[in-house]
């Protein structure tokens, strides 16, 4: 049996492996992807880690090392990963002034509850200048466990709270998480299934999914009758439904496929939750931080949340932290009302507020447009290919969707296979939507054109490998 020492070796390896010359400036996999020592990590991790384990079934790699919008796998070859950390690494992999706050901060101080700390402070007020100035003043931060499942649930007992009420609307196609109540919120039906007794008082509407209407409407014949559906259901008598504690809503469902919600469909879900007096719960946990383009998504669509729901991007270099920022006027529970032991890494505290010190000095949301602008453009040529349904996005989140040309139902075998190729070929993706047959891309804020460029010459290489 092979102890701790064998562990040890193989952890100074990795470390002798990174003080080679190691600037990365594009892709390079030689041989099988997983490589050979990749395969005897998959393995160990195979043996000791849960079922439940997701991202290496489909990108079987070992990852050594990250820099940039580039990691490096066990075995030496190197991707340009669109995939950064689920969209946390908003600078990319370390960051070199990022690199430097989180470590003149770890000599100081890393954990601090809930006590007000210098580095809390800074994060703060780093955080409210982003907002929009109408919101600013009276916005409220309550700092959550430190992952979006949890700054989730905590807005949905904030609302519950606040306004007496029990029940939630959530829309189809949605992700907000994997503990109990996120996932109570979430339209995936399979994580659901097993689980008997979930968070009752649910009720799911359709969203504004127009390549797939979930009403059976064409654009010529549709009023954004989903939302018209939601407005009949919310005021009618005998619709079934209680007026609810909130309905929670991402601007642009993320793991859902990318779908970015048709303007009218924001602005009438917002009108009738402020006619209902029903707190709007937007989650930014993915569209947040910059990702689309401006610091929170809903900014485009020119509405005020009464509850925002941030977490990924927050630190710029995935050091943990969640929180949710709510109207003042929902301000009602109690002291210890939500707790949670990590709620003050100050780590991520000094590291998110150099990244908007950072965001705003390199203007790193231009960046986001131009960069969106320049994968609109290069994957425009995809729109006619037959299996390719939609070409989606905003910001830096963009999602290709494919479909069967000729029954045009989703076609998750087909995205794995062009996810598969483009690993081998230097490029990590991740997939979305329904049945897994959209793939995503989630590259870090500041990639530069040419890594954007060769990215999206990878995937459509893989697309039309994959389609034939
Ligand atoms: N909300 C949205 C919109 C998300 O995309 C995610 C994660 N992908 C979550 C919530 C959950 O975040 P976490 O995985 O940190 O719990």
């Amino acid at each position: 049996m092979k102890g701790r020492n064998d562990v040890l070796t193989r952890a100074e390896n990795e470390l002798n492996l990174d003080q080679q010359s190691d600037t990365w400036s594009g892709p390079h996999v030689e041989g099988e992807i997983p490589g050979p020592r990749s395969v005897e990590y998959l393995a160990r991790q195979a043996r000791t880690e849960s079922n439940a384990r997701a991202y290496p079934r489909h990108l079987p790699i070992a990852i050594a090392k990250g820099q940039g919008s580039f990691v490096r796998d066990v075995d030496g070859n190197v991707f340009i990963d669109f995939l950064a950390g689920a969209g946390v690494l908003s600078l990319g992999h370390g960051h070199p002034e990022l690199v430097a706050a989180v470590s003149r901060q770890l000599g100081s101080l890393t954990h601090g509850l809930d006590f007000p700390t210098p580095s809390k402070d800074a994060f703060v007020e780093a955080q409210l200048s982003m907002l929009p100035p109408r919101l600013r003043s009276r916005m409220k931060l309550h700092f959550c466990g430190p992952t979006g499942a949890n700054a989730v649930d905590a807005a949905i007992k904030l609302c519950k709270t606040a306004t007496g009420r029990g029940d939630v609307i959530a829309f189809q196609g949605s992700f907000h998480g994997s503990s109990h109540a996120a996932m109570a919120v979430t339209g995936l039906v399979a994580q659901k299934e097993p689980i008997a007794n979930g968070m009752p008082g649910v009720h799911f509407f359709p969203f504004s999914y127009c390549s797939r209407c979930p009403l059976g409407l064409s654009p010529e014949t549709c009023t954004t009758n989903c939302v018209t559906y939601l407005e009949q259901s919310l005021h009618d008598p005998n619709g079934g439904i209680a007026r609810p504690a909130a309905v929670i809503i991402e601007m642009v469902q993320g793991e859902g496929g990318v779908i970015p919600a048709t303007a009218d469909f924001v602005r009438r879900v917002r009108e009738l939750t402020r006619a209902l007096d029903v707190p709007l719960v937007v989650d930014e946990v993915q569209t947040g931080c910059g990702r689309t383009g401006t610091w929170f998504a809903f900014e485009q669509y020119d509405i005020e949340p009464d509850v925002i729901v941030a977490s990924k991007g927050l630190s710029g270099i995935g050091e943990p932290v969640a929180l949710i920022m709510y109207d003042e006027r929902l301000d009602a529970w109690a002291p210890g009302a939500h707790t949670g032991t990590f709620r003050g890494n100050q780590l991520a505290f000094a590291a998110g507020a150099e990244a908007v010190r950072i965001i705003r000095r390199d203007g790193v949301l231009d960046n986001v447009a131009q960069r969106g602008r320049q994968i609109a453009d290069r994957l425009q040529g995809l729109a006619g290919h037959p299996w390719v349904r939609e070409v989606r996005g905003l910001g830096l989140l963009w999602g290709v969707e494919l479909a069967d040309p000729y029954t045009g139902s989703p076609v998750g075998t087909v995205a794995r296979s062009v996810q598969k190729k483009a690993l081998r070929w230097g490029l990590i993706v991740e997939l979305g939507g329904r049945e897994d047959s959209v793939v995503r891309l989630l590259p870090p804020l500041n990639v530069t054109a040419e890594v954007v460029d060769r990215a999206c010459t990878i995937l459509t290489d893989a697309i039309e490998a994959a389609c034939g």
